[in-house]
């Protein structure tokens, strides 16, 4: 069997650091403009790297992953806007499918769908759905969150009963900051339950490559008017550790 090496991605180095530091026989490549980090965690050869921020960032990067690092399978994690009403922040999104929601070649084809791909929604690898459901159920209560994230700051976040959400995640080259924004997401494609930047980026390169992926997205903001408030805050104190312990358990 070809051996396994599972590139992990994020887009902000805030989302990712904590992963790097968990790199055993760690190395740094440097290739158009960002830094891969190769190594091991629980002895699985791995290569960890940031995106920073989008759509054509995210598609550069997965591609470097797949053709210059060889990785096998991918894992995307980060924060995105809560956009289904039940949805809290602190809460877990796990993608079971992605969708481009700025992708629009109307007349020519139908809304969202890529063109000459003939498909608008990717979807995500169902083993790495199952082992992601159990890793982040384990995670998700309450006695793990509080031996790793000071009660202070999930208290700040108002993050008491975290859940996990599994369902379609909507990303695009804007940040939603308004209800506005928001409602039209909804009008388009009633079951979003949130968006981000990258992840339909990394979902249409893994599809093209044939390379199994997941996307976890942890809920930084509700995607209104009030969704830059204290955003670097979050990324930090909670889903830098949030995306630590859902790596240490899924890679095991
Ligand atoms: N204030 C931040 C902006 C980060 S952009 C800064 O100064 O750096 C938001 C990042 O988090 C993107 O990578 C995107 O994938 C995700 N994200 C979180 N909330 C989002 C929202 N409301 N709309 C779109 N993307 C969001």
């Amino acid at each position: 069997m070809a051996q396994r090496i599972i590139g992990i991605m994020g887009a902000l180095p805030e989302e990712i650091n904590g992963v790097v530091n968990l790199l055993q026989n760690k190395k740094e490549h440097r290739f158009g403009k960002r830094i891969y980090y190769t190594g091991t965690i629980n002895n699985q050869d791995v290569v960890v790297v940031y995106s920073r921020i989008g759509k054509v960032a995210a598609a550069a990067t997965v591609s470097t992953l797949i053709l210059k690092f060889n990785i096998t399978e991918l894992i995307f994690t980060g924060v995105a806007g809560g956009i289904a009403s039940d949805l809290k922040i602190g809460d877990i999104v796990l993608g079971t499918e992605l969708v481009q929601h700025d992708m629009d070649a109307t007349p020519l084809f139908p809304q969202f769908e890529i063109p000459l791909i003939g498909k608008s929604h990717f979807k995500t690898d169902s083993e790495f759905l199952k082992l992601g459901e159990n890793s982040i159920q384990h995670i998700l209560e309450n006695s793990y969150l509080h031996q790793v994230i000071d009660t202070e700051d999930l208290d700040q976040f108002n993050i008491h009963h975290p859940k996990l959400h599994l369902g379609l995640i909507a990303s695009g080259d804007q940040f939603f900051k308004d209800s506005e924004q928001k409602n039209n997401l909804l009008s388009n494609l009633p079951d979003t339950k949130c968006v981000e930047m990258e992840g339909a980026a990394v979902a249409q390169v893994c599809y093209e490559f044939g390379i199994p992926f997941i996307v976890i997205r942890t809920i930084s903001d509700e995607a209104d008017q009030h969704s830059t408030i204290d955003f670097m805050k979050f990324t930090e104190k909670i889903s830098n550790i949030y995306s630590i312990e859902i790596i240490k358990n899924i890679i095991k």
